[in-house]
């Protein structure tokens, strides 16, 4: 679909998958004008495709283009364009286990110049590929290098925004992480270099016994769907959720006292993943017993049978797409 100044949204085709031809003056190129949004689609029991939470991703690709002075993209077209693509590609949503088929709706600006300004007209499109089961043998809990050198995102910036150019700038930061052995970096925050924000696509939660705690909305960190669906399915199932601040020292103490019993990233990718250990420039230490843990795997299961439609949807979460 494309858009115009003058003229709005117009111009919504199907088309088969093929490269795109780029101006090497086109103002994305220059100047990262573009956000993006991540979604699965899953197979039901009764062989139909559904959703989980469209409209939440529709909203926030309406946040993230306001912050990156792009038009919004009303909730319902995002969401029939996703549909469109679904029917079409219906034989690509896995049926088996964990398996589904992730969409990728994006935007850019498709001007060519090089004055630094909002651009003129936008591209969106929504590209799709079939997604296994993140773990394949079974829930392996991941490694994280704190960085403390690099942010990513700074108050008044773009950070709670899905925008390229805060993967741009993280790039350099999961390279440390990989090179300290770690498998994934996690972001403090820019000011006091001491506050947890998130992970590198996915937001965090400690398990304190059956009090569970996630970092606060800072503004610079990306309101995930995920952490968003789990403030609820915890308070569903028991456990005492909030929103806070956790500090490094907190989450130090907290594993050295015994108060923190697990810690775990969710994101649509991965759903939930355990955090088994941690380490930065001047510390390291083994998340609890480093094991996934009883929580972590009770909240995954949860979830993700409210997304396989295996339990019942009491949110009203699930969204039938090209049944
Ligand atoms: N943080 C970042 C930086 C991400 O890229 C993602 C993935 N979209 C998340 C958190 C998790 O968000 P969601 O649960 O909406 O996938």
């Amino acid at each position: 679909i494309k858009w115009t100044e003058g003229r709005g949204w117009h111009d919504a085709q199907l088309v088969p998958y093929a490269p795109l031809s780029i101006d090497p003056a086109n103002m994305t190129l220059h100047y990262a004008q573009t956000i993006f949004e991540g979604l699965k689609a899953y197979r039901q029991p009764d062989g139909s495709v559904a959703s989980f939470r469209p409209e939440a991703n529709a909203e926030r690709f309406q946040a993230s283009a306001r912050r990156l002075a792009m038009p919004e993209l009303p909730v319902e077209t995002f969401i029939a364009a996703c549909e469109a693509l679904v029917r079409q590609d219906k034989a690509w949503v896995p049926s088996e286990g964990e398996a589904s088929l992730y969409l990728r709706p994006f935007m850019f600006a498709t001007e060519v110049g090089l004055g630094v300004r909002p651009s003129n007209e936008y591209l969106f499109l929504v590209i799709a590929s079939p997604a296994g089961a993140y773990f394949s043998g079974g829930v392996k809990p991941v490694s994280v290098w704190l960085s403390e050198e690099y942010v990513r995102a700074a108050p008044g910036g773009t950070g709670a925004a899905k925008t390229g150019g805060n993967y741009a700038a993280s790039l350099v930061a999961q390279a440390q992480a990989i090179g300290h052995g770690c498998d994934q970096v996690v972001w403090l925050d820019a000011i006091e270099r001491r506050w947890i924000e998130e992970m590198g696509g996915m937001n965090l939660y400690f398990v304190y016994g059956d009090r569970i705690v996630t970092p606060e909305l800072s503004g610079s960190l990306l309101p995930g769907i995920t952490r968003d669906s789990l403030l609820s399915i915890a308070a569903d199932l028991g456990y005492e959720v909030a929103e806070g601040r956790i500090s490094v020292e907190d989450w130090k103490r907290g594993n050295e006292d015994g108060t923190l019993t697990e810690v775990f990233a969710c994101g649509t990718a991965a759903v939930i993943t355990p955090v088994g250990s941690v380490k930065s420039t001047r510390a390291g230490w083994t998340v609890a017993d480093g094991q996934p843990g009883a929580v972590t795997m009770r909240l995954r299961a949860a979830l993700l049978d409210i997304q396989s439609g295996r339990a019942a949807d009491p949110h009203g979460w699930m969204r039938p797409l090209g049944a």
